[in-house]
């Protein structure tokens, strides 16, 4: 059980102790001892078994003997009984916002409503309005705070999190009285997706971070405001958090608060052995508590004999092995990037036409991209006929002897059928510059067929790249079942590239795939997928979800020039 896990239930005894109506002070001792817990810098666990549960500040004996069970046997007597005593529904109608305990409890004795499925029709039909004591307000409330709750509960796109972040953190950074401030957690280490936006920030005057951090205009509500830490909730509907150190603690507590746990438990590790301890506060000399740094994290990192890992490879995943044999990759950055290889326009499902694709890509400093409209199998998509196709050839043709210094290839995004077979015939495939290929239906297969199907497009000597190949859609769609080794090898061995697609909602290869394709030899080239010339920009995640996988410029197809890339294609 993680101090997280730990935390998490005793917030659930707060709340099931206020809807039962308990004293007070039990409900406000046990979200204390929660918060405690959520911030605890050390593990629970080892706490427990040294026998310091009550050294810790607002864990009485009560509680800690409480705790001593639960991380003991995993379970709490206390935690279930008081469960018995309230409607399961009940717990998760006080999570949503402004509909305290009290109103929980109207509902359900009035109504029966033990669900927010139930509230939200309850709402919807006019029936909260009619309950004595909550009226029409409430129940505009009730449907508003709802929606926001659901949205609350998926996890967050690293491209939606990441602008909210840069956007604070400019603001941030322009007040005299910030001397830093940077991202941290998931989101600095560019997770596809994050749980909440976490900030840090340096100053001599934390309150007056905290009530600047408040006052932001975007701010439409402060949910817990301190000292050195605060809560807001962004326009977007997410949730910010901005914490507040010392500058002289600023790297250590950097350190600390980007994690990733595994990175930071394996570092504590290390540190014992040189005689040395870690912190949020700092690095200390373990016999005499000396503190020997943590205004930068390279003054942790140092210390270990080890560089500042790209926050990207901060997983425990063998990067601290890696450093120590002198084997760490040096990633890829987003301006070796040199063009674009799948693009759509407005001749299949795109917004925009070559010209303005291509102007936005000179704008990126790009030396070429290329046109891959969908196929004339995907007719949902716009699919190109073979008339229209031949129509597109000619005139990319015509615009590139316009152009200078810049190339467009014509490629297409072919559709794989259930049976692995694409559109058009070869003849014509012979005559595109570059073409890829897509599983766009059909997920349902078993994993034998779908890796059948996928092999015998890349086995198709006219396909050099395979689009988002587990088709996952964030927070919407699992990745289908692929026989990932025996895709990789394929590919390896027929020269066909695997893509990291860069839209926001797919990042599809994902990090851990992406270092498993490097390892068998496969290419990779990330592209964007782009439906109108803004989506171009996207690249941005795509190059960080690589830097998670390790790649390097070499890895990449699209850092080479046109020649190169045009010799590869040759597969
Ligand atoms: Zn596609
Ligand atoms: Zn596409």
């Amino acid at each position: 059980m993680t101090n997280k896990d730990v935390a998490y239930i005793l917030s659930q005894i707060a709340d099931l102790l206020e809807i039962l109506q308990e004293s007070r002070f039990r409900i406000i001792a046990y979200r204390k001892a929660a918060s405690v817990l959520e911030s605890l810098p050390e593990d629970i666990n080892d706490v427990s078994e040294q026998g310091r549960l009550q050294e810790l500040p607002g864990i009485g004996a009560h509680i800690a003997e409480r705790l001593e069970e639960l991380l003991k046997t995993g379970r709490m007597k206390y935690f279930e009984e008081l469960k018995q005593k309230v409607p399961g529904g009940l717990l998760e109608l006080i999570k949503i916002r402004g509909l305290g305990p009290k109103t929980a409890v109207t509902v359900y004795e009035n109504l029966g409503i033990a669900s927010v499925g139930q509230l939200e029709k309850a709402a919807k039909e006019h029936k909260i309005r009619e309950v004595k004591g909550l009226g029409a307000k409430v129940e505009e409330n009730i449907i508003k705070n709802i929606k926001e709750m659901e949205k609350r509960e998926e996890r967050i796109l690293l491209a939606e999190a990441y602008p909210i972040a840069q956007e604070i953190i400019k603001e941030l950074r322009k007040q005299p009285f910030v001397v830093s401030a940077e991202t941290a957690g998931s989101l600095r280490r560019m997770r596809r997706t994050i749980g909440d936006i976490d900030l840090l920030a340096s100053s001599n005057e934390p309150e007056k971070v905290m009530d600047f951090f408040a006052m932001m205009s975007f701010v439409v509500e402060v949910e817990a405001k301190g000292k050195t830490k605060s809560t807001i909730t962004h326009q977007d509907g997410r949730k910010v958090d901005l914490r507040v150190v010392s500058p002289d603690q600023y790297g250590s507590a950097l350190q600390y608060f980007t994690g990733s746990k595994q990175h930071s438990i394996h570092l504590r590790g290390i540190a014992k052995d040189k005689g040395l301890k870690i912190s949020e506060y700092g690095i200390f000399e373990a016999a005499t508590e000396k503190r020997l740094g943590g205004k930068i994290e390279e003054d942790i990192y140092s210390k270990l004999n080890l560089p500042v890992f790209p926050p990207e490879l901060r997983e425990d995943k063998g990067e601290i092995e890696a450093a120590y044999e002198g084997d760490l990759p040096k990633l890829i950055t987003l301006k070796d990037i040199k063009g674009d290889l799948h693009v759509h326009t407005k001749k299949s499902d795109g917004l925009n036409s070559v010209e303005d694709m291509v102007s936005k890509a000179k704008q990126l400093g790009y030396s070429y991209i290329c046109v891959s409209d969908h196929a004339k199998n995907l007719k949902v998509a716009g699919g190109l006929t073979v008339k229209e196709l031949e129509t597109q050839i000619k005139n990319i043709k015509e615009l590139n002897k316009r152009e200078k210094n810049f190339r467009v290839l014509v490629g297409a995004e072919l559709n794989i059928d259930n049976d692995g077979n694409v559109d058009y015939d070869s003849s014509l495939l012979a005559r595109l510059d570059f073409v890829s290929a897509s599983i766009h239906a059909g997920f349902n297969q078993s994993k034998k067929q779908l890796t059948e199907r996928m092999l015998k497009a890349i086995e198709n000597p006219n396909i050099n790249l395979i689009c988002h190949p587990t088709a996952e859609i964030l927070n919407q769609r699992p990745p289908y079942e692929l026989d990932l080794p025996v895709i990789f090898k394929a590919a390896a061995e027929t020269k066909t590239a695997m893509e990291l697609n860069s839209f926001p909602n797919r990042l599809d290869l994902r990090a851990d795939y992406l270092r498993a394709a490097k390892k068998a030899g496969v290419k990779i080239a990330i592209s964007t997928d782009a439906h109108n010339y803004n989506h171009l920009e996207y690249v941005f995640y795509g190059v960080a979800i690589a830097r998670r996988g390790w790649l390097e410029k070499k890895d990449v197809i699209n850092t080479w020039g046109v020649e190169k890339l045009l010799k590869f294609v040759k597969k």
